[in-house]
């Protein structure tokens, strides 16, 4: 179970504003792993399921939105590995039929359970998961699947890269993917976060607590676009004019604006010249569906 064959490679960009800023820019191509269990998302999940096996679970219970990365990822990866799979989703006006990430994971056999907006509030209630876990003998993943075990999983993805680097860039939501490549850098390298959540300013405490490295880290708040899964016409022209120039989609929630503040800070003269930078794409393209049938086929991906 979870091995990679390969691991994810590592691909050069070249696009003019990284040459006439000397940097030298490198995506780990982990939305490559799978098509279903994508990116951090199977990092994540990796030592979650081997300790559900580990302490004899059959089944994993998890926590999502509608459109939710995870929620596909888990229903996908516990089809696979033989896990039964419950989804809780939030918003009890949803249903199986409310868009494909949803279909997709109860097509993948997913146990859909849709509770209220103020109910999915208790999703980290000690004494909610406990019932949860007794009455369906279910090992929790938290929402995003972020807890130490995700970590662990993630720091391989750092592990993976054999060249040396100075800069490591990914995008941010509960701050897990973070804080297992923060575990997993060098003293010399640093690693930024573009939050995809609006002042966010909670997150530095979080990674605080979450990494037992002391390497250094920076968590950037400019990139947003408003808040969660919120964006304007820029950041639109943006993913496609970028997927045009280098044929490599980017997702509107995550990866779309890791690599539009990249570029950004690049231009306002924020990133050191000469460096050699590694962007993690982290997955997150099904979504890609579900946004364009709200969106009128914004993404041309
Ligand atoms: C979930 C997700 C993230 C955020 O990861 P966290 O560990 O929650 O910070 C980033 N990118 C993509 C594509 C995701 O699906």
């Amino acid at each position: 179970m979870f091995e990679l064959d390969n691991p994810t490679s590592l691909q050069q960009i070249s696009l003019p504003i990284f040459s006439e800023n000397k940097v030298e820019v490198l995506m780990k191509r982990e939305d490559l792993i799978d098509s279903e269990i994508s990116g951090n998302k199977w990092r994540k999940l990796k030592y979650n399921l081997l300790e559900a096996q580990d302490q004899g679970y059959s089944t994993i219970l998890t926590f999502g939105g509608a459109y939710s990365n995870h929620i596909a990822a888990t229903a996908a990866a516990c089809k696979r590995y033989g896990f039964k799979s419950i989804g809780i989703i939030r918003g009890d006006e949803l249903n199986a039929q409310s868009n494909t990430t949803l279909e997709q994971a109860a097509a993948n056999g997913m146990d859909l359970q849709f509770i209220s907006r103020a109910a999915y509030q208790n999703r980290s209630d000690v004494t909610w998961l406990q019932t949860l876990t007794k009455k369906h003998e279910a090992f929790i993943v938290p929402e995003g699947g972020t807890n130490a075990l995700a970590l662990r999983g993630v720091q391989e993805l750092v592990d993976e890269i054999t060249v040396d680097f100075d800069t490591i860039l990914c995008p941010v939501g509960t701050g897990g993917t973070f804080s297992g490549i923060v575990n997993g850098i060098k003293d010399h390298q640093r690693a930024i976060g573009i939050s995809s959540l609006k002042g966010a300013k909670y997150l530095e405490d979080l990674i605080g607590e979450l990494t037992t490295a002391s390497s250094s880290w920076e968590l950037i708040h400019d990139y947003h676009f408003g808040g969660y899964a919120k964006f304007d016409s820029h950041l639109i022209k943006f993913i496609n004019q970028f997927y045009l120039e280098t044929q490599i989609p980017l997702d509107p929630i995550y990866t779309g604006k890791m690599m539009y503040g990249l570029i950004d800070m690049l231009k306002k003269g924020k990133i050191p010249s000469s460096s050699r930078l590694i962007c993690v794409h982290t997955g997150g393209l099904q979504g890609i569906i579900g946004f364009n049938q709200l969106h009128n086929d914004l993404l041309k991906i």
